[in-house]
């Protein structure tokens, strides 16, 4: 099966890379596909994915090869799963949102906007555009306590898994959405409930996995059969290993939390991968388990490996492309 996308991306040095670093960048820039990495042993590696978006990427590349496939996927009824993993600081949230949800400069849009742009435009073009809605849920998880974004006070969603609608979220609040604008003001919305928790927590957003959730349904005029596709982006935990030695309490407990889902995440699409009619660990993790119906089966999916170009951060950054690697090749 090759109904899975992996990319990286590179974002450019940060001024503290540049200042403490010098230049020095751990990447060679090859083609489209593939590149060379220079692991902390000076040692070139080659990488190769289905696509390499350098320091100059621009967000609407992005968009266009890895998420515009898929929405156009789920607005004719299929699933679909878009997935931004990285260490903190990678370009996550940058690639994810953009610089902010509203009033971002146009071209610094993340996909969260243009993935909105991309649903109603291609429901506009489909022959059942009079009978469609759409709908956005918004839920964080973490310490794997899965908590509604548009309802702060449901924070123990229960997953649950029926005939007609496959895996919901029981109870969580649904938005309707009419157009781009109210989708936009609905995601801020969520988004900054979702600061509010972690000050009132004294929890960071790197630590928890940020999952958004359109719902798109078309009833056919002619004979009434609805079709219904599924796109869910998540923006995940910071992939970083958390220093064995010094962390202790809640710090741990939420590092061996992350690692638990970050490697069942790997471990379901291995499996799907694999394809060979194998068990697939789904219920090892409520990521994996709110996933489960849009990853794998006919639906798509997009991994986007985020990285720091500098070469001090090169171990965190092998990680990530052995994460990507793996999640492609069996
Ligand atoms: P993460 O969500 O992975 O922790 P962020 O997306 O918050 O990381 O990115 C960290 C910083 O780097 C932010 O200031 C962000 O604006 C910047 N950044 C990330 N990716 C890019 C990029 N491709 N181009 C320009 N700036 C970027
Ligand atoms: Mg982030």
């Amino acid at each position: 099966m090759s109904n899975i996308t992996v990319c990286v991306r590179f974002r450019p040095l940060s001024l503290k890379e540049k200042r403490v670093h010098g230049d020095s960048v751990c990447i060679m820039c090859s083609d489209a596909e593939s590149f060379v990495f220079k692991d902390e042993k000076e040692e070139d590696l080659p990488f190769c994915f289905d696509r390499v978006f350098y320091q100059d990427s621009a967000q609407a590349d992005v968009y266009e090869f890895l998420a515009l496939p898929i929405v156009q996927d789920t607005v004719k009824g299929l699933n679909g799963t878009i997935i931004t993993y990285g260490q903190t600081g990678a370009g996550k949230t940058y690639s994810m949102e953009g610089l902010g949800i509203l009033d971002c400069d146009e071209n610094k849009k993340g996909l969260l906007p243009r993935v909105v742009d991309g649903i109603f435009e291609c429901i506009k073009s489909s022959p059942e555009h009079s009978n469609c809605t759409v709908k956005l849920s918004m839920v964080e998880i973490y310490m794997e306590k899965v908590r509604d974004l548009f309802d702060l006070s449901k924070d123990n969603i229960q997953i649950k898994e029926n005939k007609s609608q496959g895996i919901m979220l029981s109870g969580t609040t649904e938005m309707s959405i009419l157009n781009p604008a109210e989708a936009l003001k609905f995601l801020f919305r969520g988004i900054s409930n979702r600061a509010v928790g972690e000050t009132q927590m004294n929890v960071s957003s790197s630590r928890s996995h940020c999952v958004y959730m359109f719902s798109i349904q078309q009833e056919s005029a002619l004979d009434k059969r609805v079709k219904s596709g599924k796109l869910i982006l998540v923006d995940l935990a910071g992939s970083e290993k958390v220093e064995k030695t010094g962390a202790e309490g809640r710090v741990l407990e939420e590092a061996k939390n992350i690692n638990k889902s970050l490697s069942s995440l790997g471990n379901v699409i291995n499996a799907l991968t694999n394809g060979r009619g194998n068990h697939i660990p789904y219920r090892d993790s409520k990521l994996t388990r709110i996933l489960q119906d849009s990853l794998g089966g006919n639906s798509r999916t997009a991994l986007l490996c985020c990285c720091s170009p500098s070469s001090s951060n090169a171990s965190e950054s092998l990680s990530t492309l052995r994460f990507g690697t793996r999640t492609k090749l069996i």
